[in-house]
């Protein structure tokens, strides 16, 4: 690992671009919170902030409200999600008519889980998107978006093979896609496999890495199952017996974040989007490593390497 060699670069900062994403809070609690979060990382100038959609179209509400205190309250720009589950296609188009008229111009379009969760068979709306490429198609047909989708370096539990999975990808790219944001992964060999599968197809839009600072093991390894993501035998190693000890915990996370983030520096990856579940403390530790400081303007204009 080269790891030591790059945190003494000086100028990686500059070349490093990152976008942060959170879910709308349920709670006034919640809500604090992630204000809280939201000024703490501000200062970062991230690229965009996304706002998660939830599953079947159950926070269409807290997503507007947030999207729009981000646009109202900050010089933050903001990225919607959207989902096809359970909506009409004229029910989608009126949700990105709303975000629109708000001034949103940016969106992560998804097909998203089935309301009875993640494994149950997914059946679209008779009226509806029936996938991401469709939805990514509607919103081209509605303005000149910048449209990022989904992108999963062990392919969705849904695809039988990565053909079929590289497949759907193309077919998001082909409808318009602007980028790919991946499902979180831990193992950098996965992530630049895909990659490469990606551009042997012919996909060329940047695909963005995914990062989940892990701020609870238990709870990351059971998602993690869920959807597909591998969690290596040194990861749980690394949090092995940290239940009880919240310190070390966070501090192991920022080492493992900072160390896969770093070496996919490494290997000419410059764009990054991470999972902040809300919180700020890690992110905003990674991103000091990797030469991202407040206030500075950031790379806004570097064009993503992979
Ligand atoms: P799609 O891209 O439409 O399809 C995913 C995979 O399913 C394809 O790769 C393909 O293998 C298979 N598939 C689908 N249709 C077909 C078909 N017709 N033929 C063959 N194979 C097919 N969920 C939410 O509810 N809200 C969010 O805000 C949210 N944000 C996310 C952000 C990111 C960056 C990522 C990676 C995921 C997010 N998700 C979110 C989760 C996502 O909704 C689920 O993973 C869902 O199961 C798939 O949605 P998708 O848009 O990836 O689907």
């Amino acid at each position: 690992m080269s790891q030591f060699r790059l945190s003494r670069r000086p100028d990686i900062g500059d070349k490093v671009r990152v976008s942060f994403e959170f879910f709308p809070p349920k709670t006034d609690e919640m809500e604090e919170r992630l204000w809280q979060t939201v000024s703490r990382l501000r200062p970062l100038n991230p690229h965009f902030v996304s706002v998660t959609y939830g599953a079947g179209g159950t926070t269409r509400e807290r997503t507007a409200r947030t999207v729009r205190r981000i646009l109202t309250e900050t010089d933050l720009t903001p990225a919607a999600h959207l989902t096809c589950v359970d909506a009409s296609r004229a029910e989608v188009d009126a949700v990105i008519g709303d975000f629109a008229a708000m001034g949103v111009q940016r969106f992560v379009a998804l097909r998203g889980d089935p309301p009875e969760g993640v494994g149950a068979a997914y059946r679209p709306h008779p009226q509806g998107y029936a996938n991401g490429a469709e939805l990514v198609g509607g919103l081209r047909a509605l303005g000149d978006f910048d449209i990022s989708v989904s992108a999963y370096p062990e392919k969705h539990p849904e695809s039988p093979d990565f053909a079929t999975d590289i497949e759907m990808l193309k077919r998001k790219v082909d409808a318009g896609a602007t980028r790919a944001i991946t499902q979180f992964f831990f193992d950098n060999d996965v992530y630049e496999r895909y990659v490469e599968r990606a551009r042997r197809a012919g996909i060329y839009i940047p695909i963005v890495p995914g990062i989940l600072p892990v701020h609870n093991f238990r709870q990351v390894a059971n998602f993690s199952a869920r959807c597909g993501a591998h969690v290596p035998a040194w990861l749980a190693e690394r949090f092995e017996g940290l239940e009880n000890d919240p310190q070390t915990h966070a501090l192991i996370a920022a080492a493992v974040a900072a160390e896969q983030v770093l070496d996919l520096v490494e290997r000419g990856v410059f764009d990054f989007h991470f999972y902040t579940m809300n919180r700020a403390d890690l992110v905003f530790a990674i991103c000091h490593m990797i030469g991202i400081r407040a206030g500075q303007p950031g790379a806004q204009a570097q064009p993503a390497a992979a």
